[in-house]
């Protein structure tokens, strides 16, 4: 039982954003007294959305971030979500500082929800040929688990988000539990035929995503309402219609009367009792006074998000473990891996000018990965998906003033339709891809300040080059014009899919985490966010880690049971 007064507890969960509410729903429900800390402050769900129904010419800055915020804030300024209506929810440069030996863009928002807040909701499943990739292409270690092992935990969460999908039968994408689809744009209809005319091994389909299009009875229960097609997520959905831990997960744990949050809890370490030679809870560091509390339970699940929960690990120090928690085999923090996002391609097409972009999605095209799936057919290992979208807009000329441009844009003629596409390439977790925690810079809070050292390598470069290639016949045979393929160069994080350096494996030798998420050499810490990643597929992560947290919860919980941990 928990107990307040002791700081005792049966679970501790480290944050509550995506995967923290996952674990602190699980466990609350079946009963365990759950402490969920969080660093940040509280976003009630709906209470806290301040922007959220505000009218575009309401903001002071017309949505756009200011000037001298962009200049003190380079790193986030570079995220697209980062503007007027959602920058409450991102941490900001000056106040959070990291170092980069190679640059980093480290994307965060701490607070109750974490980034489940900000998320754009993509939900694809990883298949077979993601968790057999390293094994069959010889990179990283092989993961101690199979499709088959998660895919059930795929479905568990899947009924509760609420993902919005069609069956599409792709064994490289495998289906889920559904609502309906939302329905593609005539472009997208139009790639979409084109490209299974003139591909055998591609397919153009509606991206997944945890949007409610016909709310079930375990999300009315949740408070949650159907999608609105609003596209203003990044604010907070006062109708739920998206997934967030801070209007799902979260207030469902509570409702069970047996989690307790604290905000304003910054997990400074984790405790190793060389005595009894088990962990047995958590330092806090409380955000506002700066004192130091100890938390204490039988079981440890981290949710900090990938990279600080390397950081907290590589922070626990003790006699048993000097080099960090669980490092006995000195790999914590490295094979720390992304996602390469760096090349997009944009296009025009002359036709279907009969038809007008008529409402919204929050959703696009997606080309499931297709280069390297049954056999190694290019100079480069594994493959890329692909992101596409199209749209419409007045043809209009704002490059005048006064009245010529006032009836410009009067104007209620549309030009072509034009799409634009995005790469989302699997990158190869390397050794020298890591992060550590730097000897002597600090923050204002006592951590030890986290120094980056990830980059690209030749195989990503390569991965670019064909991207632009196969869009670009791809786009051209389905009779685009104007077709444009550029880089942008972006740091690695950008992508803001960061995952690793506390990978799982087999042998405790090799990797840091067994096939349940638990330190090979402490049963009962977990790790279920993108810390435990072996490698990185080319799918939007979150749902895997949702479904790694549920699965581990289940697992921790009967451990519990019997005595195991
Ligand atoms: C703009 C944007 C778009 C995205 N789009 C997608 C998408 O389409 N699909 C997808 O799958 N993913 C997407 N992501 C990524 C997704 O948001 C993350 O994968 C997901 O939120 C990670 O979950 P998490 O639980 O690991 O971390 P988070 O959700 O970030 O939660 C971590 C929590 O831990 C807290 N915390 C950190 N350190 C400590 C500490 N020391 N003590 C206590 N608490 C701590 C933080 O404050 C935070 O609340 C996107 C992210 C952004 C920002």
């Amino acid at each position: 039982m928990g107990n307040s007064i002791n700081n005792t507890y049966d679970a501790i969960v480290i944050g509550s954003g995506m995967s923290g509410g996952w674990a602190a729903k699980e466990m609350s429900e079946k009963g365990l007294k759950t402490l969920v800390l969080e660093r940040g402050r509280d976003v009630k769900h709906i209470k806290d959305y301040p922007t959220t129904n505000k009218y575009p010419w309401e903001f002071e800055h017309r949505g756009q971030i200011p000037y001298d915020v962009q200049k003190e804030n380079p790193v986030v300024s570079r995220c697209y979500a980062f503007r007027e209506d959602a920058m409450h929810f991102f941490c900001k440069d000056t106040e959070h500082p990291y170092l980069q030996e190679k640059p980093f863009d480290w994307i965060r928002g701490y607070q109750v929800g974490g980034k489940s807040l900000l998320w754009a909701r993509q939900t694809q499943r990883w298949s077979e040929f993601d968790f057999s990739g390293p094994t069959r292409d010889g990179f990283a270690v092989e993961w101690p688990i199979h499709y088959k092992d998660i895919a059930p935990w795929y479905s568990y969460v899947e009924k509760f988000v609420g993902i919005s999908g069609n069956k599409d039968g792709l064994a490289s994408l495998p289906d889920g539990e559904f609502l309906p689809a939302l329905e593609m744009s005539c472009i997208e209809k139009h790639f979409q035929k084109a490209v299974a005319k003139n591909y055998k091994d591609r397919n153009v389909i509606y991206a997944r995503c945890a949007h409610l299009t016909e709310p079930k009875p375990v999300h009315i229960e949740q408070g949650r309402g159907q999608c609105q097609k609003r596209n203003l997520c990044q604010r907070g959905c006062p109708f739920g219609g998206y997934f967030a831990s801070n209007s799902t997960t979260i207030p469902w744990a509570l409702k069970t009367g047996n989690m307790t949050l604290q905000t304003n809890a910054i997990v400074h370490s984790i405790i190793y009792d060389d005595a009894k030679q088990k962990v047995t809870g958590v330092r806090v560091i409380d955000s506002k006074t700066k004192d130091v509390t100890e938390y204490y339970a039988k079981v440890i699940f981290l949710n900090a998000g990938a990279v600080n929960t390397n950081l907290i690990l590589l922070n626990s120090t003790s006699k048993r473990f000097p080099h960090g928690l669980g490092n006995d085999n000195g790999l914590l923090g490295k094979y720390f891996a992304f996602h390469n996002y760096r090349a997009r391609a944009s296009a025009e097409y002359e036709g279907l000018e009969e038809f007008n972009e008529d409402g919204r999605s929050p959703t696009g095209g997606y080309v499931p990965r297709f280069r390297n799936l049954l056999k190694q057919d290019t100079d480069f290992l594994r493959g890329y998906a692909i992101s596409f979208s199209g749209g419409r807009s007045l043809a209009t000329d704002n490059s005048g003033f006064g009245a010529g441009l006032k009836s410009s844009l009067a104007s209620k003629e549309l030009g072509p339709w034009h799409v634009g596409a995005q790469m989302m390439g699997e990158t190869i977790p390397k050794e020298t891809n890591s992060v550590k925690l730097d000897a002597s810079k600090k923050d204002e809070w006592g951590m030890p300040l986290l120094s980056f050292n990830v980059a690209y390598d030749d195989n990503d470069e390569k991965m670019i080059k064909d991207f632009q290639e196969q869009i670009t016949e791809m786009l051209d045979r389905a009779g685009f014009t104007n077709i444009k393929t550029s880089d942008s160069k972006q740091a690695p994080g950008l992508d803001i899919h960061e995952m690793g350096g506390v990978r799982m494996g087999k042998d405790p030798k090799t990797s840091l985490l067994n096939k349940f998420n638990q330190l090979h050499t402490c049963a009962n810490v977990f790790v279920t966010d993108g810390a435990c990643m072996t490698s990185t597929s080319t799918q939007n992560p979150s749902l895997t880690y949702m479904a790694f947290t549920a699965r581990a919860a289940d697992h921790a919980i009967s451990e519990l049971k019997n005595g195991n941990i």
